[in-house]
């Protein structure tokens, strides 16, 4: 019976759904994110605030949400040379992928979890990983958390379980999923508080939330939100 959890929570609108789907299931919940220079501190901020609404507006999930930490991982910075870190335009890369994808970085992001959840007894890292996901990082895919979840688990003699909530739904199944846990108040948390956007945008404000607008990780979040508000169903009318 798993009863406790570490959340990966970057303060995204996935990592947060999977905080409050922790929450829903795990009594006891902490969570963790990586300083590695991003260009944007808005992000960092976005998941303090996030916690904070969290903790004065959903109470029945305040009393399970435990220590916050934020782990310094600025030597990402001498093995990598993309947009999150230096500042350089989002682009795909000829090899499919986006220039801000750091070989390895979910790996070291979960082995570092995996021990901060030893030394804190927790039993379950949780993760907003999805193979659905335009990027296709090759760590984010389900075969590659399986094998973390094995190695982990020898290389600490402590049987860990990866949970990862979003690995085979779609962003539109995002937004219903956290309509299902905390019903209009999460979704509305979401919009106003979760930060998505690669340029950090916090000035424009669209019914998905703030952001350029633009940029891949703004037309995802957008139109994952149109399918969502299209699926949902008519107000009732009166009598
Ligand atoms: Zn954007």
């Amino acid at each position: 019976m798993h009863t406790s959890a570490l959340v990966l929570f970057s303060g995204g609108q996935d990592s947060t759904t999977c905080l409050a789907q922790a929450l829903h299931k795990y009594e006891r919940v902490e969570t963790v994110a990586f300083d590695y220079g991003q260009r944007h501190i808005v992000e960092l901020e976005a998941r303090l605030n996030v916690l904070r609404e969290l903790k004065a507006h959903f109470p029945q999930w305040a009393h399970k949400l435990g220590d916050d930490h934020l782990l310094d991982l600025a030597v990402l910075g001498q093995v990598s040379e993309t947009s999150l870190t230096r500042d350089v335009a989002f682009k795909m890369e000829t090899s499919g992928l986006p220039n801000t994808f750091v070989p390895g970085r979910n790996l070291l992001f979960l082995t570092l979890a995996a021990a901060l959840a030893y030394r804190r007894d927790l039993q379950v890292l949780v993760t907003g990983v999805c193979e659905t996901d335009f990027s296709g990082y090759p760590d984010c895919r389900d075969d590659t958390i399986k094998a973390m979840q094995l190695a982990l688990s020898l290389g600490m003699d402590k049987r860990f379980l990866i949970d990862t909530p979003l690995m085979w739904i779609d962003k539109a199944s995002t937004w219903a999923l956290a309509r299902a846990l905390g019903g209009q108040p999460l979704v509305e948390l979401i919009v106003e508080h979760t930060h998505t956007c690669y340029l950090g945008d916090r000035v424009h404000r669209h019914a998905w939330g703030y952001g350029c607008g633009t940029c891949p990780a703004c037309e995802l979040r957008s139109r994952g939100f149109q399918r969502y508000a299209a699926r949902l169903p008519e107000p009732m009318s009166k009598p």
